[in-house]
């Protein structure tokens, strides 16, 4: 295994953590199989991963409320004694939070589940520009200021899929961060704060942690043939795992890259690639550019280009996310994965059925798109309710 030190917190981290939102399950995404998934994290912690990040909501039966994930973390470590020797990352319901108090409650339901005192790394989860100006006015500062003194945690930070002006502004507004999660992969260099906030992460010595380095392993299945030849003419045969993840480690702004695992086999593989130095070169780098192009061009998706122009819509629909995220699903192919991602990203009343085809975006469109047929679009493919599990 390699390792790197996490930012300001000068924690050593395995580049590889272990995700642990998607443990196999039987039935249910509530039902974790905890026989197989206890084998999978021995077998990562025995082979050098020391870094496990879970959340409140993981493994629960719908995308909100209390999981089973911590529940399973905490019997694991104390179980197997393995809790000194990991460097444990959980996360703050912030979308949940109503009152001052809802912090230290979540937080102390969150260390019973865990059989712990202390949280290594504790992340306000998922922040969306709503939620954090909700948290910043319930004093949320304060109460990680004395999470930190009190030693129950002992580094702070947060999850978010925000574009790169509200991570920034996020940033500069506590001096404590030390970590942030971001979703980065070959495909999203210029998606959500890609990497203009991972260079700003780096400028601060905040910890970068990346999520979705594999998509939800979209970039790994279903692969278009188009991409495959591209992979086959490269100098150095790697399998798309090993793209994907060697496109990470070689970035001097990446410390650490979860992935959740979902099988020993997984685990196994991505062990092995975490532990092979390999030196993805400027040829390499074409490559990857020339994959993404493909499947950029192999999507039946629309011509949004996320500038803008046509927000905010006086129904409040997030017309520039409904528009990328079914571009994402056409592009991966992988209807399931990506109508968790638009689910769980876009507010209720801000998907593409709360449009109601009053067409007044539309002269606004630097693409020359019909908005509302192209929200119709969005609203036929995802539906209005999550129920692809
Ligand atoms: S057509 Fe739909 S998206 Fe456009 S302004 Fe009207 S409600 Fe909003
Ligand atoms: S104006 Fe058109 S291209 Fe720009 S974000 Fe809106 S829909 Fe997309």
């Amino acid at each position: 295994m390699l390792y790197n030190t996490l930012g300001k917190t000068n924690l050593k981290v395995s580049r590889l953590g272990f995700g642990t939102m998607r443990l196999p399950t039987k039935g249910s995404n509530d039902q974790i199989v905890e026989e197989e998934a206890t084998e999978m994290l021995t077998y990562g912690i025995e082979n050098g991963i020391n870094l496990i990040d879970t959340a409140y909501p993981y493994h629960n039966a719908t995308l909100s409320g209390s999981g089973n994930s911590e529940r399973f973390l905490g019997n694991f470590l104390s179980e197997n004694n393995y809790r000194d020797d990991i460097i444990l990352s959980t996360k703050s319901p912030s979308w949940a939070v109503e009152k001052e108090e809802d912090f230290n409650r979540f937080l102390d339901e969150q260390l019973e589940k865990l059989q712990t005192d202390y949280i290594d790394i504790y992340l306000l989860h998922s922040l969306t520009v709503p939620d954090w100006t909700k948290v910043r006015d319930l004093n949320v500062l304060d109460f990680l200021d004395d999470c930190l003194s009190s030693g129950k945690v002992k580094h702070v930070g947060f999850s978010s899929h925000i574009e790169v002006d509200y991570l920034i502004e996020i940033l500069d507004e506590y001096p404590k961060w030390e970590v942030a999660l971001t979703q980065m992969n070959y495909l999203d260099e210029y998606y959500q704060s890609g990497i203009m906030g991972l260079n700003y992460l780096k400028e601060l010595n905040v910890g970068s942690m990346i999520m979705e380095p594999l998509r939800g392993g979209r970039l790994v299945n279903n692969i278009p043939e188009e991409v495959k030849a591209w992979w086959e003419i490269a100098e150095v045969k790697r399998t798309p795992v090993e793209w994907a993840f060697q496109y990470l480690w070689n970035r001097d702004d990446v410390d650490c890259v979860l992935s959740g695992m979902s099988s020993m086999e997984q685990v196994k593989d991505n062990v092995r690639i975490a532990s092979t130095e390999d030196i993805i070169n400027e040829y390499d780098q074409e490559i990857i550019r020339e994959v993404a192009r493909e499947y950029r061009n192999s999507s039946n998706g629309n011509d949004c280009t996320r500038c803008g122009y046509c927000m905010p819509c006086p129904e409040g629909v997030d017309i520039i996310n409904c528009l990328t995220e079914y571009n994402i699903a056409q592009m991966m192919r992988d209807p399931k994965a990506s109508a968790m991602q638009y689910f769980s990203l876009i507010d209720e009343d801000s998907r593409a059925d709360s449009c109601i085809q009053c067409e007044k975006c539309i002269p606004f469109c630097t693409q020359m798109l019909n908005i509302p047929e192209e929200l119709q679009k969005v609203y036929e493919y995802f539906g209005s309710e999550f129920d692809h599990f």
